[in-house]
C-alpha cells in the first residue's frame, strides 16, 4: 500500500488499491482509475494506473450531500480508444475519473465544477472516441 501526503492538509495516509481498481483502469483509456478518500471536510483523489501505481493526487472540498431524485448521468470510458492526447487537466481529470460507474456529478462536484462544464467536456471526450457513451441512470438515496 503505498503512502501519499494530502495536497489538502499534508496528512499522510496509505490508499488501498483493489484488484477491482486495476480491472476498472485498464478499461480506461488514460488506464487510470480515481479513489475518492474523505478526509474531514474535504476529499482526497487519487489516481491509480493499471499497474497499481500511484500517478496523481488532487482534492476537493467536500462533496454536498442530499441531493435526491435525480437523474444521474455515467459516462462510459471507450474500451477501444485512440491514444488520448492532447487532454488538457480538467479533460484528463474527467476521463480518469470515468469507470463506467461514478456518476458525472460525483465527478463534477469531486473536481469543483458546474454540471455543465462538465457535460461540455464529456461530449468533447465522446466525440473524440475517448467515451463510448453516456448512460442515464436514477439516483437511489
Ligand atoms: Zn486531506
Amino acid at each position: 500500500m503505498p503512502e501519499i501526503t494530502c495536497p489538502k492538509c499534508s496528512r499522510k495516509f496509505n490508499v488501498e488499491i483493489s484488484q477491482e481498481r486495476i480491472l476498472l483502469a485498464r478499461k480506461n483509456p488514460l488506464r487510470t482509475a480515481a479513489i475518492l478518500i474523505p478526509h474531514e471536510d474535504h476529499e482526497a483523489i487519487v489516481f491509480v494506473d493499471a499497474e497499481g501505481h500511484v500517478v496523481r493526487v488532487e482534492w476537493s472540498s467536500a462533496p454536498a450531500k442530499g441531493i435526491v431524485n435525480s437523474l444521474l448521468e455515467v459516462p462510459v470510458p471507450a474500451s477501444k480508444a485512440p491514444e488520448p492526447k492532447n487532454l488538457d487537466t480538467l479533460e484528463w481529470l474527467i476521463l480518469a475519473m470515468c469507470d463506467g460507474r461514478r456518476s458525472l456529478q460525483e465527478i463534477c462536484e469531486a473536481l469543483g465544477i458546474t454540471l455543465g462544464t462538465g457535460r461540455l467536456v464529456v461530449e468533447r471526450l465522446r466525440s473524440r472516441g475517448y467515451i463510448e457513451k453516456v448512460i442515464t441512470k436514477l439516483r437511489v438515496s
